[in-house]
């Protein structure tokens, strides 16, 4: 692996694009321009990108009173940041970051749009929780050029990035994508191609068995939930986690786990099934597991 290569790399970036302005695309961008990046935030929804600068905005406001960055830092961070609708304003940057929903045939599009925009020699990440990367990769020019970074929600507290090398994907690429993950102030850690990868593939199958354990009537969801706290130290219970994750997120990972990795140990709960056909998709509905209304 050529580092002096990655540096070069990480070092000639001069502008950021990240695709999708939702909730992991504005906590991408925030953390790009925290580090000093320029970064365009493009979604073809008006309404996404005005609740993504109010998104940033808050977050920003909530550093500045804990006293982590300053009121300068906040409105220096904000500066760095545009908005845009149209794909064309990755056009010149050398990174971008693909945010936008779970849809494979979303990001073929999306990706492929990327592919003619971004600098020849740029690199082209997605932030994909399940979908292969290799198969991603394959909707660019630029397979060896593409990479996946997963980064963890919410991304300005998380530490963790998630590098994932697809099946061309180069080394000097990877080393890269690691360098720039540090840059960003995360702990980046590898994983090979493979479904779900490292975090999803263990994760979701743990929580998939809270499921099966609450639709068996192992014990209650209070019950399940205080157990895996307080004898396994998890910061939060499998069901509370499954609704702050989004109940059709779990679904759809355990989906790609069950067909693509074929072995029963993954088909998804049926508990899990009929609240996703019902809408309680968790927080985000206002009901999952538990009642936030
Ligand atoms: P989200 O639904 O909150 O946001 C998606 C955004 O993409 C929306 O603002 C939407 O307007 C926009 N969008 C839709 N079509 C678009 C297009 N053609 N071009 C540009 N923007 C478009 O989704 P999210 O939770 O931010 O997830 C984004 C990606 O990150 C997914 O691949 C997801 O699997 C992955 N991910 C999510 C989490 C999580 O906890 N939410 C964690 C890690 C990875």
């Amino acid at each position: 692996m050529d580092s002096s290569q990655a540096a070069d790399l990480v070092n000639g970036i001069e502008k950021v694009a990240v695709v999708g302005a939702g909730t992991m695309g504005n906590g991408i961008a925030q953390v790009v321009a925290t580090s000093g990046y320029p970064v365009t935030i493009i979604d073809p929804f008006e309404a996404s990108l005005e609740r993504a600068k109010g998104a940033i905005d808050n977050s920003l406001g909530r550093m500045v009173k804990k006293e982590k960055i300053t009121a300068d830092d906040a409105s220096a961070t904000m500066e760095r940041i545009s908005f845009s609708t149209s794909i064309e304003a990755s056009a010149g940057t050398q990174w971008a970051v693909e945010a936008i929903p779970e849809v494979e045939s979303l990001k073929e599009e999306v990706l492929s749009g990327l592919d003619s925009h971004v600098v020849e020699g740029g690199v082209i990440a997605s932030n994909t929780s399940s979908i292969s990367i290799t198969r991603l990769a394959s909707y660019t020019q630029r397979p060896e050029r593409f990479v996946g970074m997963h980064f963890m929600n919410p991304v300005p507290m998380m530490k963790l990035v998630e590098v994932i090398k697809g099946h061309k994907t180069v080394d000097t690429v990877v080393e890269a994508t690691m360098e720039l993950s540090r840059k960003l102030g995360k702990e980046p850690w590898l994983a090979e191609d493979y479904p779900g990868f490292v975090a999803n593939r263990i994760l979701c199958p743990m929580l998939n068995e809270a499921m099966y354990a609450l639709m068996e009537g192992v014990a209650t969801k209070e019950s399940i939930d205080e157990v895996m706290k307080l004898g396994m130290g998890h910061p939060m219970g499998p069901l509370t986690l499954a609704d702050f994750v989004g109940l059709d997120v779990c679904l759809n990972i355990l989906e790609v786990l069950h067909s693509e990795l074929g072995d029963p140990k993954y088909r998804p709960c049926p508990l899990l099934r009929r609240m996703v056909a019902a809408g309680d998709l968790g927080r985000k509905t206002g009901r999952g597991f538990y009642d936030y209304s």
